[in-house]
């Protein structure tokens, strides 16, 4: 591990054996790990933990008094963020790209509870939500505040060295790691899994729609954020699959709830329906397909997420899936 930071972010998360998936995916017992960094805390945890321990600390050297990041209506970044100002004593103003809801659900509801002041932008889109995100600071400054601006996901180099930690610490985990699946929302943490292990070839990313350019993005952030950890130049070729985003950002599909059923029937790990269920569901496609091997040993990242499960839009998937009257 490069350093304990803030001490935001509970780590080492465990790795788990998942044998009983392994053997429904046709592959050797002990050959398919999962990292459980939707275990890290923080308000209930995922993989901005470990990236908010960077930039919170970025923030205070700076001597900033205001954290501001924004996101989709069900961003866990956001509600993490807030949880991480309260933590540390700093304000915190969070741009949410939707309309204010009837009701609160699933992340807004922590949100709600963790008391940043909210801004609720309309459905502005990704860019739209970083031009509300560098607006609002504007406005902060003019107040007399000291912003410390961060992008949807907290996707900066700064940010990304948290999955430089998370790779070392995988690494002393499991020394023959050959793959880590994760999903690429902003594509950050594909980005700092990079430069961790040094080796683009051992990391396969699974676009979940949230940005068009991931492709430039994760090898472009990968590169940055090896030269902030003075690491060497990452080798090899990103691999982004865009085959299991779906519809849109946050619209699940079919292979993505049965991927979310397949985790929980199999391991009792419960996944969720914007990130992990389809960076799942990329990784048994990638077993089907040949490109994960029977004996590869190969790490599937949890990156949280859970609350989003518990909304109106959960609800109304699996009543149409189970039948409304079906209670198993
Ligand atoms: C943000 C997020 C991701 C994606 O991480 P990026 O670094 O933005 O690509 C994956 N899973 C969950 C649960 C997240 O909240």
């Amino acid at each position: 591990m490069t350093r304990r930071g803030l001490g935001l972010a509970h780590v080492p998360t465990p790795v788990e054996a998942m044998d009983r998936l392994a053997a429904a995916l046709d592959m050797a017992e002990g050959a398919l790990l999962v990292k459980r960094d939707d275990m890290t805390g923080l308000a209930g945890g995922g993989n901005k933990a470990r990236k908010l321990e960077h930039l919170c600390a970025d923030a205070l050297a700076q001597g900033c008094d205001t954290l501001v990041t924004g996101g989709g209506r069900q961003s866990n970044h956001v509600r993490m963020t807030a949880a991480a100002a309260n933590r540390l004593g700093l304000a915190c103003t969070i741009v949410l790209s939707s309309g204010t809801p009837d009701l609160p659900s699933g992340n807004v509801i922590l949100d709600l509870l963790l008391g940043p002041e909210i801004v609720w932008a309309g459905p502005v889109g990704y860019s739209g939500t970083e031009e509300a995100i560098a607006a609002t600071c504007e406005r902060l400054r003019a107040e007399g505040r000291t912003p410390y601006p961060m992008p949807i996901g907290g996707a900066t180099p700064v940010g990304a060295l948290g999955y430089v930690d998370a790779a070392d610490e995988l690494r002393a985990q499991v020394p023959d790691v050959a793959l880590v699946v994760t999903a690429d929302g902003s594509g950050g943490t594909h980005a700092g899994l990079v430069a961790g292990l040094g080796d683009a070839g051992m990391v396969l990313g699974v676009d979940v729609g949230a940005r068009g350019d991931l492709d430039d993005y994760v090898p472009a952030t990968a590169a940055k954020t090896a030269a902030l950890a003075g690491r060497p130049e990452p080798a090899g070729d990103v691999t982004v699959d865009h085959d299991h985003a779906g519809p849109d950002y946050a619209v699940p599909t079919e292979e993505t709830w049965a991927a979310i059923e397949l985790a929980a029937r199999t391991e009792g790990l419960v996944l969720d329906p914007v990130y992990t269920g389809k960076a799942l569901a990329g990784l048994v496609t990638a077993r089907r397909t040949g490109r994960i091997g029977r004996h590869d040993r190969v790490v599937f990242l949890h990156t949280g997420g859970t609350p989003a499960l518990f909304t109106a839009a959960t609800s109304r998937a699996l009543a149409e899936r189970y039948g409304p009257g079906d209670c198993r």
